[in-house]
């Protein structure tokens, strides 16, 4: 028959429990330091930043798992950059619109380069609406080419 009271008082089951015991108690503080770190920098909502640390803490290190389903996806920095990105990329599109001849800028609805006089833009035979010259019929009207357009007219 074991000893069972023997096991628990016997120095080298005494020294692992409280290894791991310190193991865990350690690694459930570090969840915990890490979740409240990291939910700050992902959201500034109260509700979801007390949600996330009382999860980690009543459940200690299962609330992980639990942390990483309601963890926002991007911190805020990163959130802000995203949106830097995308106004620089708009930006960029607009800086795109180039006069094919002069290489000056040019505003997205202009029809003709200010500039060297070049008719960069079409208009809708039908419409009158500015299109791209490279549309085959006209996004607006459903017109097909203006250059169709002015065969069917004459
Ligand atoms: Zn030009
Ligand atoms: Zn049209």
């Amino acid at each position: 028959m074991l000893n069972f009271g023997g096991l628990f008082t016997s120095k080298p089951v005494i020294f692992s429990l409280i290894f791991f015991g310190v193991a865990f108690l350690s690694l459930w503080i570090a969840s915990v330091f890490w979740v409240y770190q990291d939910i700050f920098n992902r959201s500034k909502n109260v509700v979801l930043q007390i949600l996330s640390i009382a999860c980690v803490i009543l459940f200690p290190l299962l609330g992980l798992i639990v942390y990483g389903f309601i963890r926002p996806g991007h911190t805020l920095d990163e959130r802000r950059l995203l949106l830097l990105d995308e106004k620089i990329m708009r930006q960029e599109v607009g800086e795109l619109l180039l006069c094919p001849s002069c290489r000056k800028g040019l505003e997205t609805d202009y029809v003709y380069c200010p500039n060297c006089k070049t008719k960069v833009k079409e208009t809708c035979a039908k419409c009158n609406k500015v299109i791209d010259k490279k549309f085959k019929i006209c996004p607006f009207c459903g017109h097909s080419s203006h250059h169709e357009a002015v065969v069917k007219d004459v």
